[in-house]
């Protein structure tokens, strides 16, 4: 199928980009990757009357570091994160965008266009409000910026509003003793997840551990992060207690009727195995303190 005709806009600047959508008065659609924005508009699925192509803005392909933080501009691509980060800067990233698609895909799509598309079983998503990352929104009243863990709203749904550009988004720079661990269940490599986890434990100078989070996704509406410190510390890391200890966080967490690719109860046994693994792993590198991402 083809899509329904469209305007096309292509500004230099991010004022003009706002503008052009403004204009378009509700029917205006920022295009970044058009990894997933094209295939909906084949199908029909969405019929914006103006597509503002942002890659021509002036200032959005910046990887940066700012202070303590990593950002990433909204026309930075996927694969290039992927390779700016071998010394590791962001962890978590570096452990998940190869479960992204394909490398040709990510050799399109853009960090931001992934987290703009708020896809539940996407992996960028969870790994930003894992690492509490901060989006920074451009909007005709000016900038704002959004926690990951309050953009989204739902399938689909996050903070931006029509007119709105999601400009850059922010993670923080691991530290020594910060551990991660990443992992999803998936039908095909490349397809989106049925269960997957983001892990992160921070321990002290003296290997006690001070914070753990994971973030659980492709089992309800989005991404879902929940403060694990506690059931960490009682079990010492140790992954098969963890199993038991994550029980009913994971039975809370598993928000779906089940769907043709799988049942709530199979997505419940994926992401108790998975969580306790990665958390697990995570506590390792942490009380390690080398911050690394080898097992
Ligand atoms: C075969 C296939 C397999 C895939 N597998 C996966 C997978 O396993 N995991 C996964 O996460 N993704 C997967 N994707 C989706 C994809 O590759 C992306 O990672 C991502 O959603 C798209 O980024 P993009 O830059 O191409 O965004 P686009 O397609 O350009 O835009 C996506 C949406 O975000 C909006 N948007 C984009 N950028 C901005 C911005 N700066 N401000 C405001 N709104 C914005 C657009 O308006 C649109 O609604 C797959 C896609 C295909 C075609």
């Amino acid at each position: 199928m083809k899509a329904a005709p469209f305007a096309y806009a292509r500004p230099a600047a991010l004022s003009d980009a706002v503008a052009e959508l403004v204009n378009a008065d509700g029917g205006g659609k920022v295009i970044a990757g058009g990894q997933s924005l094209v295939p909906v508009l084949a199908m029909r699925l969405a019929r914006p009357t103006t597509l503002v192509d942002i890659n021509a803005v002036t200032g959005l392909d910046a990887l940066r570091a700012v202070g303590d933080r990593l950002e990433v501009g909204a026309t930075v691509r996927q694969r290039r994160v992927e390779h700016a980060l071998e010394s590791a800067q962001v962890p978590l990233l570096r452990l998940a965008l190869p479960w992204v698609g394909h490398r040709e895909l990510r050799s399109r799509g853009t960090v931001c266009g992934s987290l703009a598309h708020a896809d539940p079983a996407a992996e960028l998503p969870a790994v930003a409000c894992c690492l509490d990352a901060e989006l920074r929104l451009a909007g005709p009243d000016g900038e704002r910026t959004v926690r990951a863990r309050e953009f989204y709203a739902g399938a689909m749904t996050t903070a931006l509003r029509p007119e709105d550009v999601l400009v850059a988004v922010s993670f923080p720079v691991a530290g020594p003793r910060e551990g991660f661990g990443f992992a999803e269940i998936a039908r095909r490599h490349g397809d989106f997840a049925l269960a997957g986890v983001a892990a992160h434990v921070r321990a002290d100078d003296a290997g006690d551990v001070s914070a753990a989070t994971m973030t659980a996704f492709g089992v309800s509406d989005r991404p879902v992060t929940r403060d694990v410190t506690g059931l960490v510390r009682a079990t010492g890391g140790d992954r098969s207690e963890l199993v038991g200890a994550l029980d009913d966080v994971v039975r809370e967490l598993v928000d779906t009727d089940g769907d043709a690719h799988a049942s709530n109860g199979y997505r419940r046994r994926l992401l108790r195995a998975l969580a306790a693994r990665e958390v697990a792993k995570a506590h390792r590198r942490a009380v390690r303190g080398t911050a690394e991402v080898g097992a």
